[in-house]
């Protein structure tokens, strides 16, 4: 796939005036911090931009939230611009689809390597750790100045999806633009409290309880923990407080691959693949029709939790079989 060059799309996007933003749905850091921060910018350059959601903002996030970021029905029926955001396909924003594409030009800016085209414009970097990485630079590039609510939204962005700059994807890069961001008026101790350290206790417990029934299996190169709905109901607690439990389980001595199915529903199981360092978790997403990067991706299986339990762990043992080129 060809990449237009983010000249292009800011050269559409100073030409526009009514812009909607994407961000991907069962939202998270990056997606809505690299929404809000572009949203935030096209508003200083006077357009009339708005995030539309299809969900319900994280608690972790809502200090980023505007009063253009919408839940719902968009203030106008078209947008000159809709702009896809962390999105790899169109199942992304399966709900908003048709508001989408009833934009008169359409715009993806992502970062994840199974990305399906489906937009007039792209700006897809596979190498960028995070979205909010490329929405710094298409900001440089449109010559937006950089408020201290941009700075904080981008490193949001930027810290949620490099594990706070631990994973492999973060980069010199990745620091050099964080760097940048504090000439800007980043307030990164205030970020990092309302991400970090702004956990209920219930969410805690629920932790705690999921963990216990950890699975080691593979000759200890693969964990695995699943959250029921039951544990959630005794818990007190909602599938989004399950952030954070497979880097948990991820950090155990020796575990390669690290996996958490999440029971949506009876039949509705929702997977989450981490690898440390040689593992390809991507491979055993797209086996269940899933996707993301080759360290983080991500499926649904329609089974019930013992079954895709099952149908799991023969993947994870199939991949690691591949062994270790490192
Ligand atoms: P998480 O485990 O945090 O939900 O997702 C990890 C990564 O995998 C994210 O980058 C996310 O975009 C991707 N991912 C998760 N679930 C899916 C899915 O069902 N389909 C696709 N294509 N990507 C997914
Ligand atoms: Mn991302």
């Amino acid at each position: 796939m060809q990449n237009n060059t983010l000249k292009e799309i800011g050269e559409q996007l100073l030409s526009a005036n009514r812009i909607l933003l994407f961000p991907h749905m069962q939202i998270d850091g990056d997606a809505y911090g690299s929404a809000v921060a572009l949203c935030y910018a096209l508003r200083n350059l006077g357009k009339d931009a708005y995030v539309l959601l299809e969900d319900k903002v994280p608690a972790f996030l809502s200090f980023l939230t505007q009063d253009f970021c919408l839940e719902g029905e968009p203030p106008f029926e078209s947008a000159d611009i809709s702009i896809a955001i962390d999105c790899s396909d169109v199942e992304r924003f399966e709900k908003r689809k048709d508001c989408f594409f009833r934009g008169k030009t359409s715009v993806c800016l992502d970062h994840h390597m199974t990305t399906k085209v489906f937009a007039d414009y792209n700006y897809i970097d596979a190498k960028a750790a995070a979205t909010g990485e490329i929405i710094y630079d298409l900001l440089k590039v449109i010559d937006c100045e950089f408020s201290p609510l941009i700075s904080d939204a981008l490193y949001a962005a930027i810290t949620t999806d490099t594990g706070n700059f631990r994973y492999s994807n973060t980069t010199k890069r990745t620091h050099m633009i964080v760097a940048d961001l504090y000439d800007k008026g980043l307030n990164h101790a205030k970020v990092c409290v309302e991400i970090y350290e702004n956990v209920r206790k219930e969410r805690i417990a629920l932790s705690a309880n999921v963990l216990k029934d950890l699975h080691i299996f593979c000759e200890g190169k693969a964990g695995l923990v699943s959250v029921t709905q039951k544990m959630l109901r005794d818990n007190h607690a909602s599938l989004e407080e399950t952030e954070g439990i497979i880097d948990t389980l991820k950090s155990i001595e020796g575990i390669e691959i690290a996996v958490l199915l999440k029971e949506k529903e009876d039949d509705l199981i929702k997977v989450s693949l981490r690898a440390k360092s040689y593992g390809n978790v991507a491979e055993i997403a797209k086996s269940f029709h899933g996707g993301g990067h080759i360290k983080a991706a991500g499926c649904t299986i329609h089974s019930p939790l013992a079954d895709a339990k099952k149908m799991i762990i023969q993947a994870v043992e199939k991949e690691l079989a591949k062994g270790s080129s490192l």
